[in-house]
């Protein structure tokens, strides 16, 4: 199960937004939404053409691919050094596979209260700093802790070619953490050294999405004298990585209002909420891909990673799928669109296909798995 976690200082909007998140409208009967855990939300990712998968076959279930997102509290400056409740954060961070960077541009907040920022004053590119500082601190600390024993087990039994390599690459870990001041997902390594680096469970491996949170005024007009800097400094210190622009209190005004007054408010401000594409980046952030199973009773998207093969896809429905895998029958939703929403269509134009246990698996394939039981 792959999660996200909202990141950021104190005061920047993380709660709102991910409450935001644990409101974004799902069919309900058929999935519950947030789970019970208050820190937890798992959110449908919105995708056209699951709802005209839906919308054709009318099954009496339908369930979408989910992100599932944690709240993790502010981090503040020290917290690897165990300031705030550094420590218990940072721990929280490692336990999610990606980072929703939340970072603030808005002065007053949405009650119109004067800039609360830790801080003192709102900065967003040294907020990016910082808490890039203490992922990295804490970091540089799990490494030194296995790279000082490795180097005394090298000097002593230096013949031992496996534990060399590792001594090898765990300092070239530690010269990019440590010494060049890099993040660990950013490094150019060899397929052995990104086993260590996975052993490591570095913080900065964790790919980052990066969630601009402006004043409604601002996220209306798309300008605000931070907006240069902040993508000034994502390209040249994470590149590939994205960013969001939206208002958190923009987003909470929406959820608030009732449909009429919201259809009104968007023709009226030509705007759009920016939840839902909030979601999907942070999906494919993660390399997140679905397929469906589709039938008469259920449609359904099914998350999995891209590069993942047929038995392991299948894997995610049921183990019993993996492990007594078969083959699959395969199309994908383009087949299905291009013939006319018709399974009967794709297999005549003979779209229909069998696939072994090689068969890498696409994004928005339809599949029906066979299997031994
Ligand atoms: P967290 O500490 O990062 O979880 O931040 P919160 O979500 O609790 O928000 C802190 C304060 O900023 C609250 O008073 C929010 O109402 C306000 N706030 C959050 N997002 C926005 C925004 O987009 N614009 C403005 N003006 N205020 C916001």
């Amino acid at each position: 199960n792959v999660k996200a976690g909202m990141v950021g200082m104190p005061n920047v909007g993380k709660s709102t937004t991910f409450n935001l998140m644990c409101k974004m409208s799902v069919p309900a009967e058929n999935f519950p939404f947030c789970t019970i855990d208050p820190t937890e939300a798992r959110v449908a990712v919105p995708d056209a053409d699951f709802d005209e998968l839906v919308e054709k076959l009318q099954p009496k279930a339908a369930v979408p691919a989910f992100l599932t997102c944690f709240d993790i509290a502010g981090l503040v400056k020290g917290a690897a050094e165990g300031a705030g409740l550094g420590n218990a954060f940072l721990s929280h961070i490692s336990q999610v596979d990606a980072i929703f960077h939340v970072v603030r541009t808005f002065e007053t907040t949405a009650d119109g209260e004067a800039a609360i920022h830790v801080e003192d004053t709102v900065d967003p590119v040294r907020d990016l700093e910082i808490i890039r500082e203490e992922l990295r601190l804490k970091d540089v600390a799990a490494i030194d802790k296995e790279l000082g024993p490795l180097r005394k087990e090298v000097a002593r039994d230096g013949k031992n070619k496996e534990k060399k390599d590792r001594l090898d690459g765990m300092e070239k870990i530690y010269d990019w953490v440590a010494v060049q001041k890099k993040e660990a997902r950013f490094g150019d390594w060899s397929s052995k050294e990104i086993d260590y680096v996975n052993d490591l469970h570095l913080l900065t491996s964790k790919p980052a999405l990066h969630l601009i949170n402006l004043s409604q005024e601002d996220f209306l007009r798309k300008k605000n004298k931070w907006l240069a800097k902040i993508k000034e400094w994502v390209e040249a210190n994470r590149p590939g990585e994205k960013m969001v622009l939206y208002s958190a209190a923009m987003e909470q005004k929406l959820v608030d209002m009732d449909e009429d007054a919201r259809k009104k408010f968007l023709e009226e401000n030509q705007t759009k909420s920016q939840m839902g594409k909030i979601v999907v980046d942070g999906y494919h952030t993660l390399q997140l891909i679905f397929y469906f199973t589709s039938g008469p009773d259920e449609v359904r998207a099914w998350t999995i990673r891209n590069g993942w093969m047929a038995p392991k896809a299948a894997g995610v429905i049921h183990s019993d799928f993996e492990r007594g895998f078969i083959k699959a029958e395969v199309y994908n939703f383009k087949d299905w669109k291009e013939n006319g929403c018709s399974e009967a269509a794709v297999k005549e134009a003979g779209k229909y296909r069998q696939e072994g246990k090689n068969y890498v698996v696409q994004d928005k394939d339809i599949i029906f798995f066979k299997f031994n039981v």
